[in-house]
């Protein structure tokens, strides 16, 4: 992985996004933020889940009032999203709101642009200004290219500067994942705010994975991105369980059970995917991080295990137990997943 690129540090109530803080996730519910018994119960999922900070659409003043509720219930930053109403986004600093999601552009009137810097500048609290083709002005940007989003960004940016307000994170979505990686590209060699990175609409579970790991995890790689939302259609802790995987595939969240398992072939001794799937099932939830491989044989299995701080590779007759590459037992092929997670328990 490259340097990391050098950003602000904000607060997001208690998360530090950007400077050398971890890379953070974020997630969004889909509940009406007014209905707040729902939208506690899917922050709570989400947290429990390992979301850091989550978003609520504020609609109307009931759902701005909502977040003083929310907020007594769950333990994680709300950000209020908001557009055109400035009377919303007051109200949502005054209910308690960690953060803003608003482009001040869309605000139009100056004078009250200024009411709600004022607010976030008493609270302390920054405000994401958030660019994607929906929300770029098509009649200045017909096209939705990696420079009409930076510009775009830059045109919401200069009102707050204006107003000597930098407590500011940035994000500069589009669902074709080129342009959105070029796009942040762009904008991180040009300042230091902080990039909330993400897919827009990058659809169901499967779509939303290739994407978003191709678009948040290439920037990630180069060093660029400092909080990720990954977007699903579906159920929101999907978001979380993809972000991770991301993080902890480029080595930047080390958490919960790593399984490296061999794709099989005609030398496997034992059905890999199903001892895969019951170990997945059995260790869901587990904080710690360890390594754990599962090999279909012993031509290739020890060898290839050896990276793993624990191994279990199929023989002919029983299966073996591996620490780090190190026979350590042999047992019957029926008791090696209990043994197994016998030793990964022990470790945690
Ligand atoms: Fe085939 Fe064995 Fe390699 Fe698995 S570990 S892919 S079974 S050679």
């Amino acid at each position: 992985m490259n340097n990391r690129r050098k950003s602000k540090k904000i607060f997001v109530g208690g998360v530090a996004v950007g400077g050398d803080a971890p890379i953070s996730i974020q997630s969004m519910t889909s509940t009406p933020t007014k209905d707040i018994a729902s939208t506690v119960k899917e922050i709570i999922r989400l947290q429990d889940a390992g979301c850091d900070i989550v978003r609520v659409g504020v609609l109307d003043l009931e759902s701005a009032r909502a977040i003083s509720d929310i907020k007594k219930e769950v333990k994680i930053p709300i950000v209020a999203d908001i557009h055109f109403d400035y009377r919303l986004a007051i109200e949502a600093v005054k209910a308690g709101a960690d953060g803003l999601r608003l482009n001040p552009g869309n605000i139009r009137n100056k004078e009250n642009i200024r009411k709600v810097v004022f607010a976030c500048k008493e609270k302390g609290i920054p405000i994401r200004v958030g660019v994607n083709a929906g929300s770029i002005d098509r009649k200045k940007y017909p096209y939705v290219t990696p420079g009409a989003l930076v510009d775009s960004a830059w045109e919401h940016i200069r009102i707050l500067e204006e107003m000597d307000f930098t407590d500011i994170k940035v994000s500069l979505k589009a669902s074709d994942v080129n342009v959105m990686i070029e796009a942040y590209r762009m904008f991180a060699s040009q300042c230091e705010y902080p990039l909330h990175l993400g897919v827009t609409e990058a659809g169901t579970y499967k779509e939303s994975m290739v994407k978003s790991s191709i678009g948040i995890g290439s920037l990630l790689y180069d060093g660029i991105g400092d909080t990720i939302r990954v977007s699903v259609t579906g159920d929101v802790v999907e978001e979380v369980e993809i972000a991770k995987l991301i993080l902890r595939s480029l080595g930047l969240r080390k958490e919960g059970i790593e399984i490296i398992s061999c794709p099989t072939c005609a030398r496997k001794e034992f059905d890999v995917e199903s001892v895969v799937k019951e170990l997945e099932e059995k260790t869901k939830g587990f904080k710690k991080y360890l390594k754990v491989a599962v090999m279909g044989c012993v031509v290739n299995g020890p060898g290839e295990a050896k990276e793993a701080d624990l191994g279990i590779v199929a023989g002919k007759n029983e299966a073996i137990l591996l620490e780090k590459g190190r026979v350590i037992r042999k047992v019957d092929k029926a008791k090696i997943i209990d043994l197994l997670i016998d030793k990964i328990k022990e470790r945690m």
